[in-house]
């Protein structure tokens, strides 16, 4: 064995991870390999929405398994994938769903069938973005030069062209923007994650759909983070009742196995052409079967219910410690999509919490961020909130 592979991990170093190895898990659980049990509110970064081990999610995997398809490529027809798709038009908009393996993956789709609408729509010269300060969208050529972090596209320039990025609420750059004519869509997270747990205001989502109607580009939303259950409403736009064009869907739609979708207005549907997108593994009827029983799951009334009221009780507890603890500068988030924002640096806080037993991720740099499993007990979201603030003291 060489050198190199002695000393130097073979993982890429895209991360840096703490020296912890995840062994196991259960619910809101998760347990390293020496035995050591933490409360986990990083859920796969909002991908573990059932918590771990779900029996809806074991129980779907075990029943697609026993059917003996786990792939087929997306040149036959399968029922999972279809009727997926069904239950996400039925619970969003009229339209037709592309399903691919990735949040990134679903807003580069969502980019290509925009610029086939455009093309064919309203006219060629209609192919540039507008995102938002604050955005982030994936690390693809595409997403990437919409997403706003000058140390995640520095690297990487020449990114897309024909992408510009606005202030939130910045209704006079956008028109000015949409005004121009080049503009095929607008990009934005109704609740942005990475850049802070930060809802967009209802009023600049409704302004926005008219200003895109009025010159004829498409509204384009990023549930990847905020969306399925994850606010307490099956897609976060509901809260603002503004309906997007396209809608971008992955992170908790097949419970950690790895799914994203694009919905499509029929408008937008009707450009797409055979040929025009594809993906191998897209929708395959392992990841699809998941992906129905979740989203049966998450888009029962009463489970959303219970999602706000669990909102409710974090931000209740987040409050009072805001009170208590002088470095909190904000508490903000939807639901159960909550950020506590603090006037430095927080990866040590996020390093005591694990310490303490509660794991936790960074939004941005200065938000701790807080995506427990949905369905976690309302008492251990209390002795979450109660393990936060013993870090941050
Ligand atoms: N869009 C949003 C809003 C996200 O939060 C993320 C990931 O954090 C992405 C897109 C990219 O998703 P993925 O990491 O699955 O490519």
């Amino acid at each position: 064995m060489s050198t190199h592979t002695e000393t130097v991990q073979p993982l890429l170093g895209v991360y840096s991870r703490p020296d912890l190895v995840l062994e196991r898990g259960e619910g809101p659980w998760v347990w390293d390999d020496e035995g050591r049990r933490y409360l986990d509110f990083t859920a796969g970064i909002a991908v573990n929405a059932l918590g771990h081990a779900a029996p809806v999610v074991r129980e779907a995997i075990g029943k697609a398994l026993d059917k003996g398809l786990i792939h087929t490529s997306n040149l036959y027809r399968t029922r999972p994938a279809e009727e997926l798709a069904r239950v996400l038009v039925d619970q969003s908009f009229p339209g037709q769903v592309f399903f691919c393996n990735s949040g990134a993956e679903a807003n580069e789709a969502a980019l290509k069938f925009a610029r086939r609408w455009a093309g064919k729509e309203a006219g060629s010269g209609r192919h540039e973005f507008v995102a938002f300060r604050g955005s982030f969208h994936g690390r693809l050529f595409g997403s990437l030069a919409l997403t706003d972090r000058e140390a995640y596209q520095a690297p990487f320039r020449p990114l897309m062209p024909g992408t510009h990025l606005v202030e939130v609420g910045d209704m006079d750059g956008v028109e000015t923007l949409l005004g121009s004519g080049r503009v095929a869509g607008v990009l934005i997270e109704p609740v942005q994650g990475e850049g802070g747990i930060r809802p967009v205001p209802h009023d600049f989502l409704r302004e926005l759909r008219t200003s895109c109607d009025r010159h004829g580009s498409l509204l384009i939303f990023d549930e990847v983070q905020c969306g399925l259950g994850r606010t307490g409403r099956l897609f976060a736009w509901q809260h603002a009742d503004v309906v997007p064009d396209v809608m971008t869907l992955a992170k908790p739609l097949a419970a950690g196995l790895p799914m994203g979708a694009v919905v499509l207005g029929p408008h937008v549907a009707e450009a797409v052409e055979p040929g025009d997108h594809a993906t191998t593994f897209g929708g395959g009827p392992l990841v699809a079967s998941v992906a129905l029983a979740v989203v049966r799951t998450l888009a029962d009334p009463e489970f959303l219910r219970g999602v706000e009221a669990r909102g409710r009780r974090v931000v209740a507890g987040l409050e009072a410690l805001r009170g208590r603890v002088s470095r909190v500068t904000d508490v903000r988030g939807l639901g159960l999509l909550q950020g506590v924002a603090t006037d430095g640096p927080v990866a040590p806080v996020v390093a005591r919490a694990r310490a303490l037993g509660l794991l936790v991720v960074s939004a941005g740099s200065d938000v701790v961020r807080l995506v427990p499993p949905l369905n976690t007990e309302p008492e251990l979201l209390d002795h979450g909130v109660g393990l936060l603030e013993e870090a941050m003291a």
